[in-house]
């Protein structure tokens, strides 16, 4: 995943809360600052460049592997999903991978450091 050092965040398009990520709003080439809620139901998550806004701190601590697994996250980022899209963009696009959960590009079949799979393998395509 792409990650941009921020001093302090950035307010979110949307609410007020503080963004934590940088990214296109979905069915839109408009690109927005969105906080995580936001981004679940508004961000494009079907363009695999995004860029997740983190202070220095969450830097040094966002080494692989340190971020837990989240069964809820998994869920609503697969509500968000649209699977034919994603199915048909996976085997006639130019992406070489797709996005899952928490931001991180996999395999089309593979899973992430940090345990979310890829919606085509979570939704039984393959
Ligand atoms: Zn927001
Ligand atoms: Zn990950």
């Amino acid at each position: 995943m792409n990650i941009v050092k921020v001093e302090r965040f950035q307010t979110c398009n949307f609410c007020q809360k503080p963004a934590h990520y940088d990214a296109p709003m979905r069915g839109r080439s408009t690109w927005a600052y969105f906080c995580d809620d936001c981004y679940a139901e508004r961000g494009s998550h079907n363009t695999g460049t995004k860029f997740v806004l983190m202070t220095d701190d969450e830097v040094a601590h966002s080494k692989c592997g340190d971020e837990v697994y989240d069964a809820k996250l998994e869920d609503q980022f697969m509500a968000s999903v649209d699977i034919e899209e994603l199915m048909e963009e996976s085997l006639f696009g130019d992406s070489c991978g797709v996005e899952v959960a928490d931001g991180c590009m996999v395999e089309p079949d593979g899973k992430c450091c940090h345990g979310y799979s890829s919606p085509l393998l979570l939704a039984g395509l393959i």
